[in-house]
């Protein structure tokens, strides 16, 4: 190969859009809206580039265009270029190569992608082999350990279902599924939407270390302009579909040309400092409201009451493994928890994904037996009740989920 054309190849990069626009399926067809209206964007390899816009400005549209994942009916104008060649003229077994072996995802709700009845284990053999047949179970089982213990899952989860992890560990075990194949591109939509501060940090510098030591190119996508500017060389700002600025985090930061941004960095700060203000506030909330209560009347009666509560959870593993195996395969999901919740009081329940808020919540109503101590909800022990009583009593403690997507119904 002639050595010009061969850094030709080099400087091209990975990934390319050029003057994209896309529609979704349209009811009425004289109404044609873009929901990505004339985009252009490069990505190089290893590159970190962010996306970042309001909701509904279309960058998960871009995400779904690229992995070629928008539904049929669609309409897509320009092109997308993966290494030199058009995406959108894929035959289906290059396209089958390409998502696979070449573009990752990081889902911006795992729940809804893992199949709940498959283990964790059984979700990355199946990746790794339906991509690379040519690996034996065990090559592929050892790939699958050290990619899950490259986000911090240890091995001895392999056997669990997706419901026995929490939000946080789904999401790296969507990291890991998306990393199995050793993909050149990896795209994540909001990767961390649902997690905690300190858990989401964990995870994007676990992803962008991972990114930049296997030379990967990422695409990370987010509302969130302050958490793009932490890890990301590049940013790419989106409004109604088009793209009005693009540039290093810098130079976005500092000089910001298109009002939209200037209003984007202006919201993020300001959403920071309101975060911090309701905050102080819930908590002072919850300090005076205590006293409140003791001191005006003689002996209220909590409406929630937690004496000692307990829930474990054992790992499964055949019998004679755990005779032999000193190892403790409990898991302590919540240990000993006392609490007293009054009328009109409001409790924050904070710690860092995976340390039981959730496991602590199904408990007290009870979608799971406490392992060990009591839930007293105005007075009566619900650990006691039938499973009818139980049902009645339920009406009246009700609780919000964190991913609404996973009970809201599609159709
Ligand atoms: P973002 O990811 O920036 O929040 P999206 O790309 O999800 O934005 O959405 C861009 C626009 O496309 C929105 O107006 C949204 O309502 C529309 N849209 C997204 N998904 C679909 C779909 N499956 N069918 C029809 N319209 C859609
Ligand atoms: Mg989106």
């Amino acid at each position: 190969m002639p050595t010009d054309s061969y850094n030709w190849r080099l400087d091209m990069p990975l990934l390319h859009l050029e003057n994209l626009r896309v529609s979704y399926p349209q009811l009425n067809d004289r109404s044609l809206t873009w929901a990505v209206d004339n985009v252009s964007l490069s990505l190089a390899a290893g590159e970190r580039l962010g996306l970042v816009g309001e909701s509904g400005s279309g960058k998960s549209t871009v995400g779904r265009a690229i992995m070629r994942l928008l539904p049929t009916g669609s309409r897509v104008e320009g092109d997308i270029c993966f290494d030199g060649k058009s995406v959108l003229a894929l035959s289906p077994t290059e396209l089958r190569a390409y998502r696979g072996e070449v573009v990752g995802l990081v889902f911006q709700d795992p729940m809804t992608r893992l199949n709940p009845v498959m283990s964790i284990g059984e979700h990355c053999i199946e990746m790794v082999r339906a991509h690379e047949p040519h690996l034996s179970r065990h090559q592929a089982k050892q790939r699958a350990v050290s990619t899950l213990e490259a986000v911090k899952i240890p091995k001895s989860r392999w056997h669990q279902y997706p419901h026995e992890f929490s939000g946080g560990m789904r999401q790296r075990v969507a990291i890991a599924l998306a990393l199995l194949l050793n993909p050149r591109v990896v795209i994540a939509d909001e990767p961390t939407t649902s997690l905690d501060v300190t858990v989401s940090a964990q995870i994007l510098q676990e992803l962008t270390r991972l990114c930049h030591e296997r030379q990967m190119a990422l695409l990370l996508i987010s509302h969130d302009l302050a958490m793009i500017a932490d890890y990301c060389d590049r940013i790419a700002v989106m409004t109604e579909g088009k793209l009005v600025e693009t540039g290093t985090t810098q130079t976005v930061f500092t000089q910001p040309q298109h009002d939209y941004t200037r209003q984007l960095l202006r919201s993020a700060l300001h959403l920071h400092n309101a975060d911090m203000s309701s905050f102080s506030a819930t908590v002072a909330t919850a300090q005076s409201s205590k006293p409140h209560v003791t001191a005006e009347s003689s002996s209220p009666k909590p409406l929630l009451r937690l004496t000692n509560l307990h829930q474990h959870f054992t790992l499964e593993i055949n019998p004679l493994e755990r005779l032999l195996s000193r190892q403790d395969t409990t898991i302590r999901a919540v240990d000993g928890i006392s609490l007293d919740l009054y009328a009109g009081e409001t409790l924050g329940l904070v710690g860092e994904s995976g340390c039981g808020k959730s496991t602590l919540c199904r408990t007290i109503l009870h979608l799971l037996r406490p392992t060990a101590g009591t839930v007293e909800f105005l007075g009566q022990n619900l650990t006691r009740l039938s499973r009818r009583q139980l049902q009645r009593q339920r009406r009246h403690l009700q609780m919000v989920f964190q991913d609404p997507r996973a009970c809201l119904n599609p159709i």
